[in-house]
């Protein structure tokens, strides 16, 4: 069997047909496996979905109970049977529940990681290597310029800010599934144990990481109505990207505008984005993580998703593996 004819890209997005399924599709479907709840990745409107019980419910929350027909939980490591193709979710390292799935017939065997990073990240079950025939990898950062530094020194410096500057708030611009909830763990891993305050659209995720036993610690809301400026001097408020340019971002006193990105580490972004203190916090891979998974895979060929892929298949090529671009349309993650 040749690999393209287990899974190939159409314009749903990557199909298997003898297994009759997409993963992530960005059109409705008959049936989904989905790799995690970011919403490019996550549709509502399939007829049937498969996907690890966290990104289930997680999808649940964002679009409400009917999202899909029907809906099925699978546990990591627990192969399932398709029609013939063996199908196993393994950890992705990205957000809460994220998955690879591997997709697995006649001894062919074909890894779609999904969004995936390396990094330790105390929200999510880590990154697990699966060895196989053609690794399907992402390359939202697949340049050498992308190299993420440890997100605890980013912690640090944030935390330095706070302490500089006693009488400004700062205002932490984060993706508001994985990324904020992490950016908070990661503040009580660094003993930080005031309350920290989130943005509304924060809310009903963080309580389901909770649920889930990620203590994020004692979360105030940053949204009151007639608080008052100063009640917010000292704090760390924690809200998604696009709610910094309204007037919310506007009732806190004199703000430092922070944004944990892996963007943050082009400067000019930082500046264009009126960002006073960047944070280089990922929660998908840089170019290290990037080459060292693909090798650790073992696979000898490569298909390279959404990002910049050019620079990876590349590299593949010089390594000698065959590799090419698979020019999904539709992905462009919120989660980074
Ligand atoms: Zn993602």
């Amino acid at each position: 069997m040749r690999p393209r004819d287990l899974l190939h890209t159409r314009p749903e997005g990557l199909c298997c047909p003898p297994g009759g399924f997409h993963i992530d599709p960005v059109r409705a479907v008959d049936r989904a496996l989905i790799t995690h709840g970011h919403s490019d990745h996550a549709r509502p409107g399939h007829r049937k979905v498969l996907a690890t019980r966290q990104t289930l419910d997680i999808m649940a929350l964002r679009y409400g109970e009917g999202f899909a027909g029907e809906t099925q939980a699978i546990e990591y490591g627990k192969a399932i049977d398709l029609n013939g193709v063996r199908v196993v979710f393994h950890p992705a390292g990205h957000v809460l529940g994220s998955a690879q799935i591997a997709v697995e017939q006649g001894g062919l065997r074909i890894v779609a990681s999904g969004d995936y990073k390396r990094q330790t990240d105390p929200t999510c079950a880590p990154f697990e290597p699966v060895t196989c025939d053609v690794f399907i990898t992402e390359a939202t950062f697949g340049l050498p310029v992308f190299r993420h530094p440890d997100a605890g020194g980013e912690i640090a410096r944030l935390l330095k800010s706070a302490e500089q500057f006693p009488e400004r708030s700062h205002l932490v611009g984060a993706y508001a599934l994985g990324k904020a909830q992490r950016v908070m763990r990661l503040l009580r891993d660094a003993g930080y144990d005031k309350p920290i305050y989130i943005h509304g659209a924060l809310t009903r995720i963080s309580e389901y990481y909770q649920s889930k036993g990620i203590d994020l610690g004692q979360l105030e809301a940053g949204t009151v109505e007639n608080a008052r400026k100063a009640d917010f001097a000292g704090a760390i408020v924690v809200g998604p990207p696009s709610a910094f340019q309204d007037r919310w971002a506007r009732r806190f006193p004199d703000p430092v505008s922070c944004f944990a990105s892996g963007w943050m580490r082009i400067r000019q972004r930082a500046k264009q984005g009126g960002v006073e203190l960047p944070l280089i916090i990922s929660d998908h891979s840089d170019w290290d993580e990037l080459t060292d998974t693909i090798i650790e895979t073992g696979a000898s060929e490569v298909w390279v998703t959404h990002g910049r892929e050019e620079a990876l298949v590349r590299w593949c090529e010089l390594n000698g593996i065959a590799a090419q671009p698979l020019h999904l349309i539709g992905y462009e993650d919120e989660g980074d």
